[in-house]
């Protein structure tokens, strides 16, 4: 099985990959986390990759595609993966397409204002990567899960979140119709509940809607 997900920052994706990529046991490949490990351990590529991210820009083509395409070469995508955060860009899309196929590509969809509200709320587990939004939370300081420290991504401001929206209609809202194309392109209204939606999502993958 080999999915994407495509949607603006905020929409849940990377929520609702967690819990698909668990239930079809296939490795969940989100480019937005492994640049921040990147950043994380100091990497070259990671440092080049944060002067890009702080300003709400995407990193270029290049060190993006050569990334995942490492990280979908291993043995644990062999039988497929989850793709969360790319393609971003029709040339990562373009590229995509020469070392693999896929199957599904679900199109997740927020309304603006709602998006602002989640990303400027979200709160990160600095050690097990949980978000939540402070608005769900009893101490917007420790992780519920794990107790580590919670923290606010620096590109979850206001005047970045912004940016990251502009970026996404000019530069990945054309990959939908790349894919409607196709005939792989579903669509979930990602403005439900957590569970809701992932059902909903499984329920497409699973070819039952
Ligand atoms: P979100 O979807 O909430 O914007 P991500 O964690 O997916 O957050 O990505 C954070 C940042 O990482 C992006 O704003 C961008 O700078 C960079 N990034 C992630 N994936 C890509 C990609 N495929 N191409 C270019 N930049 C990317
Ligand atoms: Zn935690």
């Amino acid at each position: 099985m080999r999915i994407m997900f495509v949607g603006p920052p905020g929409a849940g994706k990377g929520t609702q990959a967690v819990r698909v990529s668990a239930a079809y046991g296939i490795p969940h490949v989100s480019t937005g986390d492994m640049l921040r490990e990147e950043i994380k351990n100091g990497s070259a590529l990671g440092q080049k990759a944060k002067s890009y991210i702080d300003k709400g820009e995407l990193v270029p083509d290049d060190v993006i595609i050569e990334m995942v395409k490492e990280r979908i070469g291993r043995a644990d995508a062999k039988n497929g993966f989850l793709l969360d955060g790319f393609p971003r860009t029709r040339t990562q899309a373009e590229a995509l397409d020469e070392f693999a196929r896929l199957d599904t590509v679900i199109n997740i969809y927020v309304p603006d204002d709602k998006l602002v509200h989640r990303i400027c709320g979200r709160r990160v587990c600095s050690e097990c990567g949980a978000t939540y939004h402070e608005s769900m939370l009893q101490d917007v300081r420790h992780c519920p899960k794990c107790g580590a420290s919670l923290f606010i991504r620096d590109d979850d401001k206001e005047e970045i979140v912004k940016q990251r929206l502009s970026v996404y209609k000019e530069k990945t809202q054309p990959l939908i119709e790349y894919y409607s194309e196709r005939g792989i392109l579903h669509d979930i209204v990602g403005s439900g509940g957590i569970d809701t939606i992932t059902k909903a999502i499984l329920a497409v993958i699973n070819g039952e809607k």
